[in-house]
């Protein structure tokens, strides 16, 4: 079997809270049941994230707390890194944006890109904080819409009519930061110019061709993603700014460019660039293999916010740069909503990862297989806490754990954990087998697809075939008449939970690791699924509890924690 190099990135979180539920739906627990899928199969990747650590949001948060920007995003880095590790985010490296290396990685870009002609200079007239000596980004002006005449509209949109604005139009603008009336103040900026780059974009977005050969395939694309990179392009691309008046972030590195920093556009999808040099020179690695090979495949993760982030900037900046690979997919997602509304980090409507990592303590593969169960893959979802313990309580408590239960427990208790022999097989058990050997390329074809709600439906469609297998056989009556038969169905048994137990591994690492010590088999890979694992007199341990009920009581202090 041939093996490929992949590069697998997931959006940098903003350094400036936790992440919650949300985000790990969207950009982290898909790239991870991906990421894990290709390692089990053998193939090299390098799955890359950090924190984003740069912005205006930074500095307004460190002014108000009253602390440095360095205070604000050491803190947030450590506890989403933390979360993600204890929720099983298998990163080959979670790096950071304030690093060094991160810093030279993104002003070289820029020098590049500056020598290259790509960038337009231009000066103009901004709105502009005398109080606090800062050029207001459009979120801190806000005024009256000029549309729908609501006040609080902010300088890049009305969150009241939806319209798209720009601080110009407000009526009445006021400074956020100092609730006074902004000044125009003159400035100047490097543009991209997007829409000399439209006319390769297009074929690209839409039909996976450059340079007039065959890039990628769109039928694996989402339709939401062509449809969104489409509707951009016919509109019209338009030149953006990639540097902003602040005294936080990647500094501009040309003469005359003092208090300038790059934009987010510029500084955080490099990240993905820098994280793998760091993550190449701690492991051995040559960087360039994963950003400059042509057949390595870049796959990014992100949600739906970010199409046009990493579908048509992004790629226009690697490809004025020369020499790097362009994504073979932008695997975006919808939203999950919480409990019927929008999740919110400033009205506290979120459950955050880390708290429920502290209130469901050994139980992060419940929330794993909620969020994938549920996920938002073509359309908005949405989670609620009721819908969550049925999925624990009926899903994997009583198809997944039960049947594993049964097994382990009748195998214990006739044989004392020796697996017993595979005697003749009839029709039926034949059948089974034939139908387990299915399973590894029906869940690997749906994770390739990036279908991981499919992948996982397939994956408890073989815990509950177990389960049907053992309601007709039922071995438990025939120990007394028919020890052989006995045997051999239990054997096929075993077998069954040996290959739930490689390929829950993706979705749910955590119980992978423990039904692997359980059966006491280490040494396997997603290949060896399918078929027969393990063999006769292998002995197995006493059975555990892989899940745990949750009861109602846990699921009404959460409900009440979100009224708070
Ligand atoms: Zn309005």
């Amino acid at each position: 079997m041939s093996t490929k190099r992949y590069t697998v990135t997931s959006a940098l979180p903003y350094a400036n809270g936790p992440v919650h539920i949300g985000h790990i739906a969207g950009a982290y627990l898909p790239a991870d049941i991906y990421v894990r899928y290709l390692r089990g199969k053998k193939h090299d990747v390098a799955f890359v994230c950090g924190s984003d650590e740069h912005g205006a949001a930074i500095t307004l948060r460190a002014k108000k707390d009253g602390v440095s920007p360095q205070e604000i995003v050491d803190k947030y880095h450590k506890i989403n890194k933390k979360a993600f590790t204890d929720f099983g985010i298998d990163f080959s490296i979670y790096h950071r944006t304030s690093d060094k290396l991160h810093h030279e990685t993104a002003k070289e870009f820029f020098k590049t890109l500056e020598d290259k002609n790509v960038f337009t200079k231009k000066t103009s007239k901004q709105f502009y904080d005398e109080e606090n000596n800062q050029f207001l980004a459009d979120r801190y002006i806000i005024g009256e819409c000029p549309k729908c005449n609501a006040t609080g509209a902010y300088g890049d949109q009305c969150e009241k009519c939806g319209s798209a604005l720009s601080p110009e139009e407000l009526i009445n603008p006021t400074s956020t930061l100092s609730g006074n009336k902004p000044i125009k103040k003159e400035t100047s900026h490097w543009y991209l110019p997007m829409q000399d780059h439209q006319k390769w974009l297009k074929p690209w977005t839409e039909d996976g061709i450059l340079n007039d050969g065959n890039h990628h395939n769109p039928k694996n694309w989402r339709s939401q993603v062509i449809g969104q990179c489409k509707s951009w392009i016919d509109g019209g691309l338009q030149e953006r700014a990639m540097t902003r008046d602040l005294d936080w972030g990647v500094k501009v590195p040309v003469k005359d460019a003092d208090g300038k920093v790059l934009y987010v556009w510029l500084d955080a999808p490099i990240g993905y660039i820098s994280s793998t040099k760091k993550w190449a020179a701690e492991n051995n690695k040559n960087w360039e293999d994963y950003w400059k090979n042509e057949d390595t495949e870049l796959v990014h993760f992100i949600g739906k916010d970010n199409i046009v982030f990493h579908c048509i900037i992004f790629p226009i900046i690697l490809k004025a740069h020369e020499g790097y690979i362009l994504p073979t997919n932008v695997v975006a997602n919808e939203f999950l909503n919480l409990e019927g509304k929008k999740l919110s980090t400033s009205r506290n409507w979120a459950i955050w990862l880390h708290e429920y990592l502290e209130d469901f303590e050994g139980q992060e593969d419940a929330l794993r297989y909620a969020l994938c169960a549920t996920a938002p893959e073509s359309k908005d979802t949405d989670f609620t806490w009721a819908d969550f313990q049925a999925r624990n309580n009926n899903e994997l408590v009583a198809i997944f754990g039960n049947f594993i239960n049964r097994v382990v427990v009748l195998t214990n208790k006739y044989w004392d954990g020796l697996v017993p022999a595979c005697n003749t097989l009839d029709p039926y058990d034949k059948e089974i087998l034939e139908k387990l050997k299915a399973f590894p390329n029906k869940i690997g074809t749906s994770i390739e697809k990036y279908r991981f709600r499919e992948a996982l439906g397939e994956l408890m469609n073989l815990a509950r075939l177990g389960n049907k297998y053992l309601a007709d056989t039922e071995p438990w009556k025939l120990k007394k008449s028919d020890e052989k038969r006995t045997e051999t169905i239990m054997n096929i048994c075993i077998q069954i939970t040996a290959s739930l137990a490689i390929l829950s591994e993706p979705f749910m690492p955590f119980t992978s690791d423990k039904l692997k010590k359980l059966l006491v088999i280490n040494k396997v890979n997603w290949n060896d699924a399918g078929g027969i694992i393990i063999n006769d007199n292998h002995q197995i341990n006493p059975a555990t509890h892989l899940f745990n009920k949750i009861e109602d009581e846990q699921i009404e202090t959460q409900l009440d924690k979100l009224k708070q």
